[in-house]
């Protein structure tokens, strides 16, 4: 089935810098895909379009069937960063929560799917621990922990494995595919510029060249390692 749509997508910012010029892509449900590219080259941006955080210049992006605010609005978008985004003053197991919160999911069912996506990253036994204790490669778990409570079709993950040491990102990367893999109906775009993380975790490597952001490659791999 197909996830997400690009038809002829431009993307120009107010100050003149085009930053994606004619981009035509599919993806289709249950891949992991990897965008792969030097620094500038609009891997960010297609993310904010697909996300709805910024509109297009031109052309169309359907997710879904929806554009991409709707898609969001119903959750099925969910974002995880390098930089951790998680609530200093909040436990592991609020932070996992607050979105479900924020969106009205009743208390009982919160905590569920709290413990759940909880126990996926091996994180049950931190469930009361500030953020601060953490390690990074912890606080990188929360992240996800917390993207996939609201159970998303779709899952952005912006380099969010680049300030980790190599042992933890290994670790990480393996996990990732693990949870991918249990469910065959959540697609994961990652970005990355480590050519060999994109072999390793990824179905598809969507290449894109410098100037003036284009994709310039869309290569197959038949399945991760693991
Ligand atoms: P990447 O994620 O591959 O590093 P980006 O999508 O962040 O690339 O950026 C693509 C191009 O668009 C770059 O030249 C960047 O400087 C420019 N750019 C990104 N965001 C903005 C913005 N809000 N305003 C103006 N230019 C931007
Ligand atoms: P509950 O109904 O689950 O008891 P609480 O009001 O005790 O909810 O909040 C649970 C956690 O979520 C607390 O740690 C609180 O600080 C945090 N929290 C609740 N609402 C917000 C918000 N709007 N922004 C940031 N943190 C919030």
């Amino acid at each position: 089935r197909q996830l997400v749509a690009m038809k002829e997508l431009d993307k120009v910012y107010g100050n003149g810098t085009v930053a994606l010029s004619d981009v035509n892509m599919t993806i289709n449900e249950g891949e992991f895909i990897c965008f792969l590219g030097p620094s500038g080259c609009g891997k960010s941006t297609i993310f904010k379009l697909i996300a709805g955080l910024e509109e297009r210049t031109r052309g169309d992006i359907e997710i879904l069937g929806m554009s991409p605010k709707e898609a969001r609005k119903q959750s099925d978008i969910a974002f995880v960063f390098q930089d951790h985004t998680l609530l200093p003053w909040c436990s592991v197991i609020d932070n996992v929560m607050l979105p479900l919160k924020l969106r009205g999911v009743p208390k009982q069912e919160r905590l569920q799917e709290a413990e759940r996506v909880l126990a996926l990253v091996g994180l049950s036994d931190h469930r009361k621990s500030l953020p601060r204790h953490l390690s990074g490669g912890m606080k990188m778990r929360v992240s996800i922990a917390r993207a996939l409570a609201s159970r998303p079709k779709l899952l952005l993950m912006d380099e969010p494995f680049g300030a980790l040491d190599e042992i933890t990102r290994q670790s990480l990367q393996d996990e990732l595919l693990k949870i991918w893999q249990q469910d065959p109906s959540m697609t994961v775009l990652f970005v990355t510029h480590n050519t060999f993380e994109a072999v390793y975790l990824s179905t598809q490597i969507v290449a894109m060249t410098a100037r003036p952001g284009r994709v310039s490659a869309v290569l197959n791999v038949d399945e991760p390692f693991p």
